[in-house]
Formats: C-alpha cells, structure tokens, sequence
C-alpha cells in the first residue's frame, strides 16, 4: 500500500455517503468541461483523493467557481482552441510540477444535432470540433508532459452511444464519441510500454439538471429510456466521477486501451427486469 492510500478520508467531498481514498495525493489532474456535471463532480472527487486539480471551462464563472470550491487552479480555455489547450497544459505543469492525469471531458449535444436526416452540416461540425477535435487537441497537449515523466493517466469521455445504436439519434455526437472511442484505444496501445495508460469513459445517461427539466416535460420520453437500463435509473454524477477517480490512480495499472463502460448495464441487457 503506498502513502497515499494508507490515510481514508471520511470526508464526503464526492457527495456520496461512501468513504473516499486519498490515491492521488501529489498528482495533478486537468479537467476540461469541469465547471458543470460529471465534470464538476470529477473536480470534487479527484480533489477529495488529494489531488490537485486544473479546472478548464469556457464558462467562467461556473469554471471558476469549482475551481475555487476544489482549491484549484481556473483557465478559462474553449476546447477547440489548439493555442489555449496547450496553454492550459503548459499551466498544471508550471503550477504543479507535473500532469498526471488528463480527464478530457467537455462535450456538447445540441439539440440541432438530430436526425441525419434532419442535421445540417454546421450542427454536424461544431459537435465534432467539441467532442472529438478537442480530445485529439487535448492529448496531443498532454502526451510531451507525461512521456517526459514516464507516467499518466488519460481519461477521454466518450458515452455508451458509442458502443450502441439509438433511434432517437444524435447523429453527429455518436459519431464523435465512436471516434472517441476508437482514438482512445488507439493512443491506449501506442504508448503503453511509457507508463501511460489511455482509457475511453463510456457513461450511461446522467441524471443531470437539463435532462431532469427535459423529462419532467415530457415523462413518455423518460420512460422510452429508462425500459432499457437494467439499474432502473439514469446514473449520478458521483458515480461517473468514482470510475474516473479509479481510472486515474494506480489501482488501475492494468487498465488502458478499454472502452470503460459505467452505464447500468444497458450495453448489456436484452431484457431487463419489470
Ligand atoms: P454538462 O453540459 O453538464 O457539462 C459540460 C461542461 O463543458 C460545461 O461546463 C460546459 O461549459 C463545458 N464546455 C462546453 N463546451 C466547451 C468548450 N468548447 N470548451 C470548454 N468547455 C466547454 O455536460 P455533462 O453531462 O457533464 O457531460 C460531460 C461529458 O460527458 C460530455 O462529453 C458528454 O458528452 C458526456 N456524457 C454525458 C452523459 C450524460 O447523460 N450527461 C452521458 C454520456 C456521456
């Protein structure tokens, strides 16, 4: 057992009523999209483990506030920008020393993105500059720190629509984060032997506020889903940023090019119970 796992915490940083470990004590952790959701939740729970966290959002002020909630560092960075992904970067390394994991999270799914019958180009392309160019910017950024140190941990979000077909499609965010997807598994295996692991995140959906305001509109579409989720129920962000939390540290040694699903059992359900 090393040190920094020897010392739990009873603290409930992660808003879960579980005890939390401390595996990232000493470690720098950038987390893009961390100003809301799963990547708020991730900030929270990484920092609780002891790590030190770089929230980069294009919201300001919700980035800068988990950053000060965490005792972080902000940089307000838009993921498509190659220049400020790279300052952001250049920055957990000038402030930390090192940058040890990289939890490429932001992502959007806006409601022109549809059907591919009904999508236009420009809805098609800004989802992919979001959700997959920005993955590829942000590990490209990555990569020179953690092949100088001989260790990382790279975390890309994809989603479990990665891994399924859905007809109530997103045509273009699917595609992204296949591409996700596969760009993690790819990365995964080509630097495995320089102590870097690269895992893509697959979550179920996320009981977020937008898509409680969504179903509380509309519970026929609610149901529609949750039919199809063994569990019974949308995931918690806590939950998504305890997987995150343990792809991060060093109980994950052996875990890389995996498509790391935490979905509730859709992917693997035929029929679920009443
Ligand atoms: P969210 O909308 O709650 O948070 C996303 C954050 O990313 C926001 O703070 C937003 O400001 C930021 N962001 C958006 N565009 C950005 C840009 N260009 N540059 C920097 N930051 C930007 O979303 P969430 O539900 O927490 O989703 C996080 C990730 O998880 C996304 O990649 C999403 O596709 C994925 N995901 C979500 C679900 C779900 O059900 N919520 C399921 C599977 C996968």
């Amino acid at each position: 057992m090393t040190q920094a796992q020897e010392t739990p915490d009873t603290a409930d940083a992660a808003g879960s009523a579980q005890p939390v470990c401390r595996r990232l004590v000493g470690r720098s952790a950038v987390i893009t999209g961390g100003g809301g959701g799963i990547g708020l939740a991730t900030a929270r729970r990484l920092a609780a483990e002891g790590a030190r966290v770089v929230v980069a959002d294009v919201d300001e002020k919700a980035g800068r506030a988990a950053a000060d909630e965490v005792g972080g560092l902000f940089m307000r960075t838009d993921v498509t920008d190659a220049e400020q992904v790279e300052a952001l970067f250049a920055a957990a390394k000038e402030a930390y020393g090192s940058v040890d994991v990289a939890f490429n999270n932001a992502g959007i799914s806006p409601p022109e993105d549809d059907s591919i019958l009904t999508t236009g180009i420009d809805a098609w392309r800004r989802v992919q500059e979001v959700n997959l160019t920005s993955v590829y910017l942000c590990c490209k950024a990555a990569l020179p720190y953690m092949r100088e140190q001989g260790r990382g941990s790279i975390i890309n979000t994809a989603s479990f629509v990665a891994v399924m077909g859905a007809a109530t499609s997103q045509i273009s965010y699917t595609a992204s984060k296949g591409g996700v997807l596969a760009l993690s598994r790819e990365l995964g295996v080509q630097f495995a032997r320089e102590g870097i692991r690269v895992n893509a995140l697959c979550p179920g959906p996320v009981d977020t506020p937008l898509l409680r305001e969504l179903f509380a509109k509309d519970p026929e579409r609610a149901r529609r889903r949750l039919v199809h989720v063994p569990v019974g129920r949308f995931a918690r962000a806590d939950e998504i940023a305890a997987a995150v939390a343990f792809l991060a540290s060093d109980d994950a040694s052996f875990v890389t090019a995996a498509q790391f699903l935490v979905d509730g059992g859709i992917s693997g359900a035929y029929v679920t119970p009443e």
